[in-house]
């Protein structure tokens, strides 16, 4: 099917123009890297502005997944760095007994980057390289069914992990710290970060979403007695993380990139790079006519199976367990221990079908093949739109 419409591009030339729907980072780094390529490029974004599904929170472009470092890796295929972004190479974790570790890499652990439409947001950096270079960018258009060459990028589906907080001003000094504790984030972690007076404090659930509100002020609490945190001008914030080992990335014919095909890191829902990645493979198909089943399969799929394996291991471990890992990750470079946990390796291999298993339901749509449909959201055979519903709930939720 894919190898079907690669050759229907071809047959159109260069010049055709490709649709892309949803600015996000994976929309609009397909969209750069296309336009660089020489084809004309229309992005087509439900909202009026880029980022508006996140609040100005921090967020950390992670650097341990990969043995390339991240913004190396983006210049490699032509992204610049136009946006506010700022090497982490430190940062303190709790386990759930309060006691500190301090986890280090020799070159950043992550990166600090900020969401939304802020001037020196990721996202507002992307937009500005795609306009530069020639990608017209349509906001306020919603699309809910495609036709034409295109590459849907319209991020999560549904809500397996939760991160909910506030964003702040502040004159606590600049940190990074995190914590692994059910009783402040129930299988997944907190997190408070804060750059140059500005903060973000939140409880990243992969379970217990009901209880939201219980575990967030938990979570303040903690790093105000920890860290002794005061914040001014307060403004909650929240969103969903959705991630799951899709059967298929290609929809209608179409490639899916990013969170909407799933691309995210299952242990611990961090997805920006999987959406970059995933947003060069779909370019490279529509230039080059690769088939795009055959890239994220061979690019992606090793790191989305490790992942699952990951958090099986962590859900299975506990809290005694993690910390046992955090006194193995802050005894020497925890970039280098992370990257070896993020390849396939004896112990990740052979667990996957154990894992995939206990995690299918959440992690596989069963509805749909994603293949023959029109729609841009599939997840039943009815192939009415769920998005719209969806997106009500959420923003509803988050505002
Ligand atoms: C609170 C929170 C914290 C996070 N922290 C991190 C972190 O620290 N590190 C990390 O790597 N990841 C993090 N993530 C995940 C990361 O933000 C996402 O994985 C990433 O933004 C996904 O990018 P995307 O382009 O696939 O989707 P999105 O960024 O969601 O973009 C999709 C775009 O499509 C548009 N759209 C939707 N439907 C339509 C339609 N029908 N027609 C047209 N346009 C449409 C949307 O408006 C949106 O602009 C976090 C997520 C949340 C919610």
């Amino acid at each position: 099917m894919w190898c079907k419409q690669s050759a229907a591009i071809q047959e159109r030339g260069p010049k055709a123009s490709t649709t892309v729907v949803g600015a996000g980072p994976a929309g609009l780094v397909c969209a750069i890297v296309m336009a660089r390529g020489g084809r004309r490029v229309i992005v087509r974004e439900w909202r009026k502005s880029v980022g508006s599904r996140f609040h100005s929170d921090f967020q950390g472009l992670e650097n341990w997944s990969d043995r390339r470092d991240i913004l190396e890796e983006m210049r490699t295929v032509g992204i610049e760095v136009n946006f506010d972004c700022h090497p982490v190479y430190e940062s303190t974790v709790f386990d759930a007994w309060g006691e500190a570790y301090s986890v280090r890499g020799e070159r950043p652990l992550y990166y600090l980057v900020h969401r939304g439409n802020r001037e020196g947001s990721l996202d507002r950096g992307l937009l500005k390289q795609a306009v530069g270079i020639g990608v017209d960018v349509r906001f306020g258009d919603r699309v809910t069914e495609i036709n034409d060459p295109a590459v849907l990028a319209i991020g999560p589906r549904i809500a397996d992990a939760v991160a909910a907080g506030y964003v702040f001003e502040t004159d606590t000094a600049d940190g990074s710290w995190a914590t692994f504790n059910n009783a402040l984030a129930p299988l997944g972690y907190a997190y408070l970060l804060i750059h140059q007076g500005r903060g973000t404090v939140a409880s990243c659930m992969f379970t217990g979403f009901k209880l939201q509100a219980q575990y967030v002020e938990r979570t303040v609490s903690f790093f105000r007695e920890q860290v002794d945190l005061k914040m001014r001008n307060v403004r909650p914030f929240g969103g969903i993380a959705n991630f799951r080992l899709p059967r298929t990335a290609v929809q209608g014919g179409h490639p899916v990139i990013g969170e909407q095909a799933g691309f995210q890191d299952a242990l611990a829902g961090f997805g920006m790079r999987y959406s970059l990645r995933s947003g060069v493979l779909a370019a490279r198909s529509h230039l080059e006519g690769d088939d795009y089943t055959q890239l994220w399969r061979r690019e992606l799929l090793p790191l989305l199976r490790t992942g699952v394996s990951n958090r099986f291991i962590f859900n299975c471990i506990g809290e005694r367990g993690w910390r046992w890992a955090l006194r193995g990750l802050s005894r020497s470079d925890t970039v280098a221990k992370l990257q070896r946990l993020y390849q396939p390796s004896l112990l990740t291999r052979p667990i996957f079908p154990l894992a995939y298993w206990r995690y299918r339901t959440p992690l596989r749509d069963p509805s749909c093949n994603h293949v023959d449909c029109r729609c841009v959201w599939c997840r039943c055979g009815a192939h009415h739109s769920p998005l719209a519903g969806h997106n009500r709930h959420t923003n509803a939720a988050y505002g």
